[in-house]
């Protein structure tokens, strides 16, 4: 019996990319899916009766700076008092704060930390996180947040892979001098991170006062991970250079527009949207996800969860603000943070319930797939599996 688990009495079971079984069975045997069949389970597996609720893979966030010290609830008041988040930055505040916070602690102390924002995830119904470096911004504070990324991934039921966000910003010792942060990038943290595998893909921040095309092409030309790139957030014309640059995704994209999508869709890089940031900022303009859909781009939705523009660990959440400001259906939504996110982390092992994948998988307290999205903050998840076992 050990490790065989049936989710018996399912209503609806999103199985992958929009597929519906209804009335279904979840079977999994040695922490993989074996199958999802209609009707009871086979003997010599452990019941779970799930009361008729819906079932859908665990929910994969693809992109979040879930490892961090601190929180920046002053700076949330500041700008409820009308400061905007380039103003807080310019001031000291901003990602620099959070470097300071993180550069203060210990891999055990930022891991005690970090471990928090875990737990977080993962009664969100996320069961595996993308989390950046970039608040070390130092080699060794660099490779002491991948490392806790690892523990995380190791120490809690949270998978998670991690990514290096060296180029996040300019840390104070090297004002004024981004050329040389950068060589110390390129020259020294690359290897480094290569060398010791902690981090999956490279990502950098392109924005006024942050990073530019140049620097983007160095990193690029490294050819030593796949590249992921923060663009168009306040700026426009990332997109046509993630394009260029062959990224295997494009954050952000609230600015991008019909020519920038083209591009994307031409180069078949993967949008990663993150409406929580634009409702964090109280800014407006949301992505135009409806524009990216109807060229048939497999559009991921995250929480780009951090504690300066987008305090949230809730893909739910996300998955609401796609719905509501930006056109998305619940389905669509629901395949943003399933099947299209484990594309964006070049992993087919995640993100379906079908022969094989991993036996990740959410049980929503409710009947009808819509309601995950349509309830905006209920606490609907009511069961996680990881790896076959209950986690939550
Ligand atoms: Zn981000």
């Amino acid at each position: 019996m050990s490790g065989r688990v049936a989710l018996t009495n399912c209503g609806e079971v999103l199985t992958n990319a929009g597929d519906v079984l209804h009335g279904g069975t979840v079977l999994f045997s040695s922490g993989r899916v074996v199958d999802v069949i209609v009707g009871p389970s086979p003997s010599g597996f452990e019941s779970v009766d799930v009361g008729g609720r819906v079932v859908t893979p665990g929910l994969i966030d693809a992109h979040t700076h879930a490892v961090y010290a601190g929180s920046r609830a002053n700076e949330y008041e500041m700008r409820a008092k009308g400061a905007t988040y380039q103003e807080i930055a310019a001031g000291g505040g901003g990602i620099l704060s959070t470097v300071r916070a993180v550069r203060e602690l210990d891999g055990e102390q930022l891991f005690a930390e970090s471990r928090k924002h875990a737990e977080w995830m993962l009664k969100c119904g996320t069961t595996t996180a993308e989390i950046k470096s970039g608040y070390g911004l130092a080699t060794l504070h660099e490779l002491k947040m991948l490392d806790v990324v690892r523990r995380i991934g190791e120490e809690t039921a949270l998978d998670t892979v991690g990514t290096f966000l060296g180029a996040h910003a300019v840390p104070p010792e090297f004002a004024g001098d981004r050329k040389g942060y950068m060589d110390l990038v390129v020259d020294e943290m690359v290897p480094l991170v290569v060398s010791t595998g902690v981090a999956s893909a490279f990502d950098i921040f392109v924005e006024e006062g942050y990073f530019d095309a140049d620097d983007a092409r160095r990193l690029a030309e490294t050819l030593a991970l796949p590249l992921r790139m923060h663009v168009d957030q306040f700026s426009s014309g990332g997109a046509q250079l993630a394009s260029e640059l062959g990224a295997a995704t494009a954050d952000h994209l609230e600015q991008t527009g019909p020519e920038g999508i083209e591009a994307l869709a031409d180069a078949r890089v993967v949008p990663v949207l993150l409406p929580a940031s634009v409702f964090c900022l109280g800014q407006k303009k949301y992505p135009d996800a409806r524009r990216m859909l109807d060229f048939g781009m497999p559009v991921v939705l995250a929480t780009d969860f951090n504690p300066g523009s987008s305090p949230t660990p809730s893909l739910p959440l996300v998955m609401s603000l796609a719905c509501t400001q930006m056109g998305m259906t619940p389905m669509e939504a629901l395949c943003g943070c399933t099947v299209n996110a484990a594309k964006a982390l070049g992993r087919g092992d995640i993100g379906v319930l079908a022969p094989g994948a991993k036996a990740d998988a959410v049980v929503w307290d409710t009947d009808d797939l819509s309601e995950v999205s349509y309830y905006v903050s209920a606490p609907l998840v009511w069961a996680v599996f990881k790896d076959g076992e209950r986690a939550v």
